[in-house]
């Protein structure tokens, strides 16, 4: 079996044009909506991460505001920013670029967020919501996974789910949507006895590790359809021609820019296996960013009850 590739460029794309219609709607009902973005500290990736939340922001005609503030701002400060920001009525949505530098309290920032503009869907609040099934700010890439396994006709009613990780921002959401979705939803995660069974019994695999290209084809069943969420930088050349093979297109672009990004899931060996693949990069990043939007836009209906 071959897997074909479900492109999240692509869905995105898709998804992106709606959005953009959204917020003309809005605008003619006399809304502009309005995204915050808060970066602490001087973080060259997370720096990025937040510029190109602007530019979709700006694609999209969602007017975007950067609060940059320095990497020695403590919880108080940071809290009342964002208190600030809360309070404001032309930002509808509030995102803090994680990770937060050492010194600040990460959950009582989230906390400090009014759960209506918590637009990664972070707040206990919109957590709790989520568990109990209530429509909720949902965070980002789980919803972005829910989208490319739905849009690309994806059977999760009734099928075997594992997602390997249990974070806060992805492994816990996904798990909550797949088991509303009607998956039989099993966790893994680093003290898991023997992984590999649980899921080579598996219809659907999410992997959310940060270990790179970490679940081999012998981790995965014939068919099965596979969402690699990681993003992992692979700084060495051997280990990239060890992954994809000396031919591989991917060594062109390790020597050019000197590093690749490589996901959890072993993509020379999976695709072998699987029905379907989500690529790294190229599959579940884009959406993630995508889901940003719409949930900014949700927010803003909500918040002006539209
Ligand atoms: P975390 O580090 O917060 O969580 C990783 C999880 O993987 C933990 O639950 C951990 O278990 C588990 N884990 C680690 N090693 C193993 C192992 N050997 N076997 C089984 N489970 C293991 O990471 P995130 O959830 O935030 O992110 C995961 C990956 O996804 C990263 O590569 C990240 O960069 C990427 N990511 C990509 C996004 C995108 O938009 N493309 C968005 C968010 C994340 P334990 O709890 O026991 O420690």
């Amino acid at each position: 079996m071959t897997a074909t590739f479900i492109s999240g460029t692509e869905i995105a794309a898709t998804i992106r044009n709606g959005l953009v219609a959204e917020v003309e709607r809005l605008r003619q009902q006399g809304v502009q909506p309005g995204l915050a973005v808060v970066l602490v500290g001087a973080n060259p990736a997370s720096a990025s991460y937040v510029k190109m939340k602007a530019h979709m922001c700006e694609r999209l005609g969602i007017a975007s505001r950067k609060l940059t503030l320095p990497e020695d701002t403590t919880t108080e400060q940071l809290i009342a920013r964002i208190e600030d920001l809360n309070d404001d009525d032309a930002i509808d949505g509030i995102l803090i670029q994680l990770p937060l530098p050492y010194q600040i309290d990460k959950h009582a920032a989230l906390e400090a967020l009014h759960p209506g503009k918590d637009v990664d869907g972070f707040h206990s609040a919109n957590i709790g919501s989520l568990v109990l099934g209530h429509e909720t700010l949902v965070a980002c890439t789980p919803l972005g996974i829910m989208e490319l396994l739905r849009r690309s006709g994806v059977r999760i009613d009734g099928a075997r789910a594992t997602v390997v990780g249990r974070s806060d921002d992805v492994g816990k959401p996904m798990a909550m949507l797949l088991m509303h979705a009607h998956a039989t939803v099993t966790i893994c995660h680093s003290h898991t006895d023997d992984l590999r069974s649980i899921t080579r019994e598996s219809d659907i695999v999410i992997a959310a590790i940060g270990q790179a290209a970490m679940l081999t084809g012998d981790f995965i069943k014939s068919g099965a359809v596979v969402v690699d969420v990681g993003s992992n930088q692979v700084l060495d050349r051997g280990e990239v021609v060890q992954l994809f093979g000396e031919e591989t297109p991917r060594l062109e672009s390790f020597d050019k820019s000197g590093y690749i990004w490589v996901g959890d899931v072993h993509e020379r060996e999976v695709v072998k296996v699987a029905s379907r693949l989500t690529p790294v990069p190229g599959g579940v990043g884009p959406m993630t960013i995508v889901m940003l939007m719409r949930n900014t836009l949700k927010a803003a209906r909500i918040r002006r009850k539209l």
